[in-house]
């Protein structure tokens, strides 16, 4: 069995992985490592969740070891290694690896994303760094402000290369990019090589050594795909039912739900919360506070169900996911990838569950099924009453049983909350539109500085930048900039 030892690591290293727990390479390591360490570009097919983080980051800070110094002087400390990432999160969870393993050594190592205040990164970046972790937009303010110089970068990451692309940075990434001298290691890391992703390779890698874990557009073998028919309206009741089903069936209450919007990401929440399930939204207009409190939730196992949008799910570093639920099919097959491979990790089983409406969502669904060459088994939702009649009175009077129904906010007198489609009519077929939250405005839950940045990014963006594949994702996700 492969060690690390075997790569030649520095003992530096191997201390700080042995602190780690990290006994045995992941597969995507064993390939990567010894490739990066002889200089190579490097075009890695891995998704997060298999190791690959370490897989860039052990042999670039090897790479970098003969530069480390103690020097208090900034320019004894010049940007050597630059690993750009698609979202803050990622930004966020690559630097804290990175910081971990180089923690023996004199690197030094900081991070820049947006949605932050800019000063503090600002001065570390004064201050000097050999790695530096940011997103793209985030990175061109500080190199507008002259607090950074990339004129010595020897090794370029490309993380999740293809969100990047989806979220519109390529234009970010080609200034960048002309930035650094041409004389350089570049590593472009992406979880399917769609003919976009080929494309940038072509421009910026010089015989890369390609590197895959799985099959490209492959879905793990381990995880239990099924995609189940529901009528327009009755979605949220639907992943209620499968939620609670899995509950009752002593499955792990733990989930994410995958839903293409901010605005019915933050719906769906609510309503599970409602219907008695532990639920948070994460999404793009939540400031990072709130992402990382609702993550700590969500990993302290307060949050049961994880609401989130693709582009704000992206990166998180959630270990051993029992279940991801699409509330919505996503609009690009790729998206579903990515997706459910948030599940069944090191050979861990998962289930992967798709709500669809008939209509527009089977072209996506066989969409999808191209993609991934195989056809997704379609599953009848046992026991599923739309109306929510059946499962409602059920499910109140396990709640009374345990005596925790949950009780009218604010009124103190211990009823619970009418739904008004319970008392309208038992056949009354519920709609988005019944419920009184759906027909009060969105509220955002962003700093209105943060509001303010989306809607640059919109202007910016409606003027004439590249207009994102996805602009809805682009404000999303993407990181606000000063126009
Ligand atoms: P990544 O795909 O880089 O986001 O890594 C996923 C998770 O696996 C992270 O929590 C890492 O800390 C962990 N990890 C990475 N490499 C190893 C290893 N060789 N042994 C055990 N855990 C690892």
């Amino acid at each position: 069995m492969q060690t690390f030892e075997s790569f030649g690591l520095d003992a530096r290293i191997l201390r700080a992985l042995s602190d780690q727990g990290y006994t045995t390479p992941t597969p995507i390591q064993a390939q990567a490592i010894p490739v990066v360490l002889l200089g190579k570009d490097v075009m890695g097919a891995a998704q997060t969740g298999t190791g690959k983080t370490a897989g860039f980051a052990l042999p670039i800070i090897q790479r970098l070891l003969p530069l480390a110094n103690g020097s208090a002087s900034p320019a004894r400390h010049p940007v050597r290694a630059l690993m750009l990432t698609p979202t803050r999160e990622l930004a966020d969870q690559v630097y804290d690896n990175v910081a971990r393993y180089a923690k023996h050594t004199d690197l030094r190592s900081t991070v820049v994303f947006g949605g932050v205040d800019m000063n503090p990164q600002t001065d570390a970046l004064r201050r000097g760094v050999e790695i530096l972790v940011a997103t793209p937009g985030r990175l061109l303010d500080h190199v507008q402000q002259k607090s950074v110089n990339l004129s010595q970068v020897q090794m370029l990451v490309l993380d999740e290369a293809d969100r990047m692309l989806d979220m519109g940075f390529l234009p970010d990434l080609q200034r960048i990019i002309n930035l650094l001298p041409a004389q350089r290691q570049t590593l472009l890391f992406s979880a399917t090589f769609s003919a976009e992703i080929k494309r940038l390779a072509a421009s910026y890698l010089k015989q890369p050594v390609t590197i895959e874990v799985a099959r490209s557009n492959s879905t793990a073998e381990n995880v239990r795909q099924m995609v189940y028919q529901v009528e327009d309206g009755h979605k949220q009741a639907a992943v209620v039912h499968l939620l609670k089903q899995r509950a009752e069936q002593g499955l792990s209450r733990q989930c994410i739900v995958f839903v293409n919007s901010k605005i019915g990401c933050s719906r769906l929440a609510r309503h599970l919360e409602r219907e008695g399930i532990n639920a948070a939204a994460i999404h793009g207009d939540k400031t990072q506070t709130e992402r990382m409190q609702t993550l700590d939730g969500f990993k302290s196992g307060t949050i049961d169900a994880l609401v989130a949008t693709d582009v704000a799910a992206r990166g998180l570093d959630i270990p051993d996911m029992p279940c991801v639920v699409n509330f919505d099919v996503p609009y690009s097959a790729e998206d579903y990838v990515h997706r459910i491979g948030r599940t069944g990790r090191a050979g861990a089983s998962g289930d992967a569950l798709s709500i669809y409406v008939p209509g527009n969502d089977e072209r996506l669904l066989s969409d999808i099924e191209k993609l991934i060459k195989r056809s997704i088994p379609r599953g009848k939702l046992e026991g599923f009453d739309p109306t929510g009649e059946r499962a409602r009175q059920g499910d109140t009077e396990r709640r009374r049983e345990r005596g925790d129904v949950r009780r009218t906010r604010g009124n103190g007198e211990g009823e619970e909350r009418p739904r008004r489609h319970e008392h309208a009519g038992s056949r009354q077929v519920f709609r988005p539109s019944d419920d009184p939250f759906f027909s009060r405005p969105y509220e955002p839950s962003a700093n209105s500085a943060q509001i303010k940045a989306s809607e640059e990014v919109a202007a910016a963006l409606s003027r004439g930048r590249q207009a994102p594949k996805r602009p809805v994702a682009a404000l999303l996700g993407g990181v606000p900039r000063k126009s």
